[in-house]
This record gives C-alpha cells, structure tokens and sequence, in this order.
C-alpha cells in the first residue's frame, strides 16, 4: 500500500491491531509491538484509530498537538516511533462519538500524512466489530490484521467476531496474541489463571491462524504503561516478551 507523499516513494505495509471488544489490551499492545518492531531495526508509524478512546498519545507519553503543512500532517516522533493519534484531531477529553464515515474520514488524515520512511505502519482500531470498523478497514486496506484476546471465553467469542470481520473484508488475519494470560503472584510466586488458559491458541489452531503468543497479566507492565514508559522500551522480560511476538509477527 502507498500512502502519504515523500520525495522518494516508500512501499508501506499496513497491518490493524484489532479486538472483539474493549479493554484486552489492544492498544497496549499496539504501542509496544510498534516499540519493539523499532528496536529491531524497522522504522515503524502507528495509527491511533481508537475513536472510542485514543490512548497513544498517553501511552507513548506524546501528548502534543501535531505539526502540519498544509493540511498534511507531520507525526509525533515517541520512543522511536512515528504516530498520530484521533485523539490529537480534537481537544482532550472529548468523546468521540463518530459515525463510520467521519471515523472514516479522520482516519483518512492519518493515513494522509507525512509518514516520511516509515515502511511498517500499525493501525490501533477501535475495539470490536461494527459498521465503524468495517468503514475504517475499508479506508485503510491493511495487508494484514493481528488480534488481540484474553482467554477468557466471552473476549474469545468475540475475537471470533473479529476474525469474522476481518474475513468479509478479505483483510488476512496474519495472527492472534493472548493477552492477560496467567498471573504469577508477586508475593508467593504462585502461578495462576484468573482468565483460564489456552483458549486462544485453541481458537487460532481451530481456524488455521498462527499463533503469535501470549503475555501474563502484570502489575508492573500496568504501572508502566500508565506512566508512558511502555515496557518494550525498557530491559527486563517484559521487553523480550514483545520482541518475540514482534518477530513472531514478521514471520
Ligand atoms: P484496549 O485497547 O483493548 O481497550 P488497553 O490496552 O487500553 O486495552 O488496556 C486496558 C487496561 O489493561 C490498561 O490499564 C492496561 O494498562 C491494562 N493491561 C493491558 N495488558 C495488560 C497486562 N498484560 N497486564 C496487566 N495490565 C494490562
């Protein structure tokens, strides 16, 4: 997909973080999948599409207003990456409640702008599966999708959906994370399973999609991410963790 204008034309590939629903952790997953494509040497952009609830700009601790020329939009360079966020098109706080074709539109201005070099760009879509969605995937064609679920059976169901969506849209789904799965107790060290376990590799090997992995539920990666220093960016497992789904990704 070209998008944007350079001087040199750069061929960029477009790959949407999608969910069934909200609060899995798509966006925290977009945000440090994006971080760890950089560190292993891509330049990377993400699109903050979540019209529902743009947190990139917090995420990412880039809470600015972007440049532009003209009506081309310059992105916001965060952590080694390059983005731009819906929630940066209108002021703070404000809900947005658009419709498909003004999401559709605003999302339109992302993809627009001065992407520069980046090649890989990561679309943070609002979560679940309806007519803003399917207008957005239209707008943008990604190449591909990847899906973000917890194991829980009613996200599962709803990843389901997803995969639907992304389907009719003849959108591939190039892979599905687990998220929130398992929880080692800081304290004693015990193991558990608060949201079951195995269900998305279940689901993905029941459908032919590759499996990307899975990430434990953690305090500290919460912490972290609610102060703006996603945990890719940062040594320590949690930074190995997102390198593997990363090059789990590019495979
Ligand atoms: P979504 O984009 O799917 O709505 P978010 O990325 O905003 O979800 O995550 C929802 C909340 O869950 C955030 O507070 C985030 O910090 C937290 N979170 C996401 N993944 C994890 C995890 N693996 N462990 C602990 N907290 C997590």
């Amino acid at each position: 997909v070209r998008v944007g204008f350079t001087e040199e034309k750069v061929e960029r590939r477009m790959i949407a973080i999608g969910s069934g629903k909200g609060g899995v952790g798509k966006s925290t997953m977009s945000a440090n999948l994006a971080i760890a494509l950089a560190r292993l040497g891509h330049k990377v952009g993400l699109i903050d599409a979540d019209i529902y609830g743009p947190s990139q700009p917090r995420l990412l601790d880039a809470q600015v207003k972007p440049k532009a020329e003209g009506k081309t939009l310059i992105p916001v360079d965060a952590q080694g990456v390059k983005m731009l966020s819906v929630g940066q098109l209108v002021e703070p706080g404000t809900a947005l409640a658009w419709r498909g074709p003004m999401a559709a539109g605003a999302v339109n201005q992302l993809i627009e702008a001065d992407w520069g070099d980046a090649e890989l760009i990561l679309i943070d879509l609002p979560p679940g599966t309806g007519d803003v969605q399917l207008s957005l995937i239209q707008k943008a064609r990604p190449e591909g999708a990847v899906i973000v679920s917890t194991p829980q059976d009613l996200a599962l169901i709803d990843a389901t959906r997803a995969i639907d969506l992304f389907g009719k849209t003849g959108v591939p789904v190039l892979g599905l994370i687990e998220n929130m799965a398992g929880y080692a107790c800081p304290h004693c060290g015990e193991a558990s399973d608060p949201f079951g376990q195995g269900g998305a590799e279940a689901e993905a090997k029941a459908r032919d999609i590759p499996f990307l992995g899975r990430l434990p539920l953690s305090a500290s990666l919460r912490e972290a991410s609610d102060a703006g220093r996603p945990p890719a960016g940062e040594e320590g497992p949690a930074q190995d963790a997102f390198e593997a789904l990363a090059r789990a990704l590019l495979d």
